[in-house]
């Protein structure tokens, strides 16, 4: 077997470890000044926002709850169609509770106003989104981001989360993928 270095597919860094951990701070004080008193129910959306989560959730003072969705879009190619499955749902009754959807990047926007209207039908007493990171196309749905950490340019990323067929989720930075890596 070969020993390779994920970091050797960075074509550049974004962001790094301590940009990321500086932002969620700052979101995180955000969110607890204005969820004050109240328990809030986090909701991570699998598979990119685990790193966000985990480390939002230890920023936060807040007594909070996690719980976990699994979607998918059908779309054709890489586009979302905002038709969304769900193929892990959530353990928790929302009836009257604070929810914080908890996402990596919005890019269309699609899946998270479909999530947000999905969780909001369940009686919620309220459904915010945090997204660390924010294509420009998100600003052309409707979809109100209340928390949102970095506006990215319109490239794909990975790193802290975010995969390219399931790998680099496990760089501690965000960055952009060298070109030798797409080629074959
Ligand atoms: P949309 O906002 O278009 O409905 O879908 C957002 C989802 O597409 C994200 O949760 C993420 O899984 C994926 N995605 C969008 N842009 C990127 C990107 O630049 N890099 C990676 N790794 N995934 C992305
Ligand atoms: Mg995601
Ligand atoms: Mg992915």
């Amino acid at each position: 077997m070969q020993l390779t270095d994920i970091a050797d597919d960075l074509d550049s860094t974004l962001y790094t470890e301590k940009q990321i951990h500086d932002k969620i701070a700052e979101l995180a004080a955000r969110i607890d000044a204005d969820y004050a008193g109240e328990t809030l129910l986090l909701v991570g959306v699998l598979k990119g926002a685990v790193m966000v989560m985990a480390d939002l959730a230890r920023a936060l003072t807040l007594p909070i709850e996690m719980d976990w969705m699994a979607v998918s879009s059908y779309g054709s190619g890489t586009q979302s169609s905002g038709v969304v499955r769900i193929l892990k749902d959530l353990d928790t009754d929302l009836t009257g509770r604070k929810v914080l959807i908890v996402e990596d990047i919005i890019d269309s926007g699609l899946t998270l106003s479909w999530l947000r209207a999905n969780l909001e039908s369940r009686g919620a007493a309220s459904v915010e989104i945090c997204a660390l990171l924010r294509k420009p196309k998100a600003a052309k749905v409707d979809v109100d981001v209340r928390y949102a950490g970095f506006e990215i340019a319109n490239e794909f990323v990975i790193g802290y989360g975010l995969d390219y067929g399931e790998k680099y989720r496990n760089l501690r930075g965000i960055g952009v993928l060298a070109p030798h890596v797409y080629g074959d």
